[in-house]
């Protein structure tokens, strides 16, 4: 892999999520040399996928060139890989590059898209974890208007316009708010072939509320809000097949539609090598102590989306959210730096900073012990809370450009099919 040896304690980290940037920021320069290994060359802001999935930002506005991180740290470095195995009695891994011994390793990879074991639906509906997926997204979106334009009969034209997403949690509600905006501001301007009323929009939950990880207030208001904008909200109801156009449910509900989007849920990208009691069948994440370190591991510890850390407040591990993965992160760099120096190492305790969704212009849900609010307040929170954790300063301006621009004119800027999506 071409890393040069050298006398520092070397630390390799898989993933340059939240959790891997952070704690690759921390110990940058820091007597340690750091090699931070990723699939792709840039990191994902995935709070702002489903922007680019529904036409209102370009795709390199919410990425960030992971190299662009460490280039100023002479003792970092990235490299382009997917890590296939972990070897930890040779301390060693092995990746589509070639194989890098390690001192101290770090799990950063997050999670993928749980199908829970459903071939069909993996097989035929569109996950939103990724740009590339969130590119098909648009595409696909983008070509079902100009398929419908043509369509020969109104059940055709119907299929094409019905538009399901699956998972009531921020992702699912988001996704339905910028498809609705697409409905009522874009439609009618630029397809004034098609009628906007033959548009429609079904959010399908498997629980009572949407939004379950927030309040009932936030629930409630989300759900007033989504029907003000048109989405059809289908609470208890568990889709159960999707065989490309009927999608079926454990209700009375089917329904016809060439998009199903898939938002209900993710499990953990672990790497194979470890120990099988390390990893928590359930949820496919790492089972962690108070300082990251993985079960029946010293020197291998795990951070954010792919770790479980259990205690008395969190009794399921922390929520897969950005904020644990951003501080365990930060908190893991010191406590390396401290492992290096012989020193004792800090546990981590998480910082609930609340949490939010906006379901479209204007409107959001904020919870934030102990006030709960909902409206252009919360959605002015929810603007520049998203714009400030973007990564980048150039990032944030376009992103901001984008909004002002997408705000005044009603507009959302990117309906380009640049790489035509086929199913
Ligand atoms: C659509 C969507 C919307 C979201 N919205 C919000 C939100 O509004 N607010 C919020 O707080 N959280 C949100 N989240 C959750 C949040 O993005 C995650 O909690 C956070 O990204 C976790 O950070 P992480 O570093 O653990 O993992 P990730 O950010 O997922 O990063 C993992 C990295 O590891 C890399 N990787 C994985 N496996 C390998 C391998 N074998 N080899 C090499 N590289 C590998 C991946 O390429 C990736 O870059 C959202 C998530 C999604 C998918």
């Amino acid at each position: 892999m071409n890393i040069p040896q050298s006398n520092l304690p070397r630390v390799v980290i898989i993933g340059g999520g939240f959790a891997g940037i952070n704690l690759a920021k921390t110990i940058a320069n820091k007597n340690l040399q750091v090699v931070l290994i990723d699939k792709h060359n840039y990191h994902t802001f995935q709070p702002l996928l489903y922007q680019v999935s529904s036409s209102g930002l370009e795709p390199d506005s919410i990425a960030y060139p992971l190299r662009k991180i460490i280039k100023k740290h002479k003792t970092s470095f990235f490299r382009l890989a997917e890590v296939n195995e972990i070897q930890p009695e040779q301390k060693n891994i092995k990746t589509s590059i070639g194989d890098l011994t390690y001192d101290y390793l770090v799990l950063a990879t997050g999670t993928k898209t749980n199908f829970f074991g459903n071939t069909d639906i993996e097989k035929n509906s569109m996950p939103m974890k990724s740009v590339p997926q969130a590119l098909n997204i648009r595409s696909l979106i983008l070509q079902n208007f100009e398929k419908a334009a043509i369509a020969n009969t109104k059940e055709e034209r119907e299929a094409y316009l019905n538009f399901v997403i699956v998972g009531g949690g921020p992702t699912g509600v988001e996704l339905a708010g910028a498809i609705a905006e697409l409905k009522n501001n874009i439609l009618p301007r630029d397809y004034h072939d098609l009628n906007a009323n033959d548009m429609h929009i079904h959010l399908l939950e498997g629980s009572t509320r949407v939004l379950p990880p927030m309040s009932e207030h936030a629930s409630k208001k989300a759900e007033k809000f989504l029907k003000a904008l048109g989405v059809n909200v289908h609470c208890n109801t568990q889709v159960t097949d999707y065989d490309g156009l009927v999608v079926s449910t454990n209700t009375d509900l089917k329904l016809q539609s060439e998009t199903l989007i898939w938002a209900a849920g993710v499990t953990g990208a672990p790497v194979g090598g470890l120990n099988a009691s390390a990893l928590v069948d359930r949820a496919n994440r790492y089972k962690v102590n108070e300082f990251n370190q993985v079960e029946g591991y010293d020197n291998i510890f795990a951070i954010g989306d792919i770790a479980l850390m259990t205690s008395e407040d969190y009794p399921k591990g922390h929520p897969q959210v950005a904020q644990p993965a951003i501080q365990q992160g930060k908190l893991l760099g010191k406590n390396l730096l401290k492992l290096a120096q012989k020193q004792p190492m800090k546990p981590f305790k998480y910082f609930d900073k609340g949490s939010m969704a906006t379901i479209g212009r204007n409107k959001a849900v904020v919870d934030l012990k102990p006030y709960k609010f909902g409206g252009f307040f919360a959605w002015f929170i929810w603007m520049f809370v998203h714009l400030m954790s973007l990564v980048g300063f150039r990032n944030r301006v376009i992103v901001f450009f984008n909004w002002t621009y997408n705000y005044i004119n009603f507009d959302k800027a990117a309906r380009l099919i640049i790489r035509p999506y086929k199913k």
